[in-house]
């Protein structure tokens, strides 16, 4: 159940969350609240939002600020809405994203990056320079368009989908090449990044990148779907298996669903379990896939 209240303030609450009975102590008290995720507007003093859950208290910032504190460190939330009111210090911040380098292949065989300048250096000391990559480059987002002609493209994602998305990890036995429905029951995965830590990364611009690769099997695609995943990112070339790339039904189901697909992550391995927020925010660009910087942020 989620449920919305709104009047100077925003706030979501969903039962059921991770942090069932916890008491937060800020100038007054909430019980028997959990929280999903909270969004604080400045201001909020002519009204108790909270009054149809049945508790009473005044919010002051103090008080804000504690719930917002058991929000991250509860690691459940909505996405995009842990960002208002007092900002939560970061503790950390991970870096998931392979730096771009010349020549370095992504995709093997396919993706070469080619940095050029338009001159050495101008008189003025100024450096003009580009390059020249494929979307598939680097760490990626992949956009609907990248299945559908008629799809959104990667410039029409909205930031809201980008910024702080709660982060699940998610793991597999090594003896096995596929992430199964198995590794994923029991997560709670509505409005998350799902991230699929394999460590392939390691293998990354060698020729073992390529020899295989762990992958998401159709099966549980289809539970990221039937579970309200945001985003699904994974540490290998592809979220469907490489050597059977004549079809790809893993991006269909995903990218159909508007879950936004992260390929060639990395470092995934460094990520806590949960209490990790996401941003992968790309240029906008009318394609159907392209880099981003892509990291999460711990919050203190
Ligand atoms: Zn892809």
């Amino acid at each position: 159940m989620t449920k919305l209240i709104a009047c100077t303030a925003i706030v979501h609450f969903e039962a059921g969350a991770a942090d069932a009975g916890r008491e937060i102590q800020g100038d007054g008290q909430i019980s028997r609240v959990q929280l999903a995720a909270a969004t604080y507007l400045d201001g909020m003093k002519s009204r108790n939002p909270l009054e149809d859950m049945d508790v009473t208290f005044t919010l002051s910032a103090a008080a804000r600020r504690s719930i917002q504190t058991l929000m991250l460190t509860a690691g459940v939330g909505v996405a995009g809405s842990v960002s208002a009111g007092a900002p939560a210090e970061v503790e950390r911040y991970i870096e998931l994203n392979h730096k771009i380098t010349n020549g370095m292949q992504t995709y093997p065989g396919l993706s070469e990056a080619d940095y050029y300048t338009v001159a050495p250096r101008f008189g003025n000391g100024a450096l003009v320079d580009g390059i020249k990559l494929l979307g598939i480059t680097g760490t990626y987002l992949d956009a609907p368009y990248h299945g559908d002609e008629h799809g959104m493209t990667i410039a029409e994602y909205p930031l809201e989908r980008l910024v702080n998305v709660p982060i699940v990890v998610v793991n597999k036995p090594d003896s096995r090449q596929t992430f199964e429905v198995e590794d994923l029951k029991g997560l709670d995965v509505k409005g998350k990044a799902v991230m699929f830590a394999s460590g392939h990364s390691d293998k990354f611009d060698t020729p073992e990148y390529a020899n295989k690769p762990p992958y998401l099997s159709v099966e549980s695609a289809q539970w990221l779907v039937d579970h309200g995943a945001s985003m699904v990112g994974i540490d290998t070339p592809l979220v469907d298996n490489i050597d059977k790339n004549e079809t790809i039904p893993v991006h269909h189901l995903l990218l159909e669903h508007k879950i936004i697909i992260i390929e060639d992550m990395t470092n995934l391995k460094a990520l806590p379990k949960t209490g990790a927020y996401l941003t992968a925010v790309p240029p906008r660009l009318e394609m159907a896939s392209f880099p981003a910087r892509v990291f999460a942020t711990v919050y203190k």
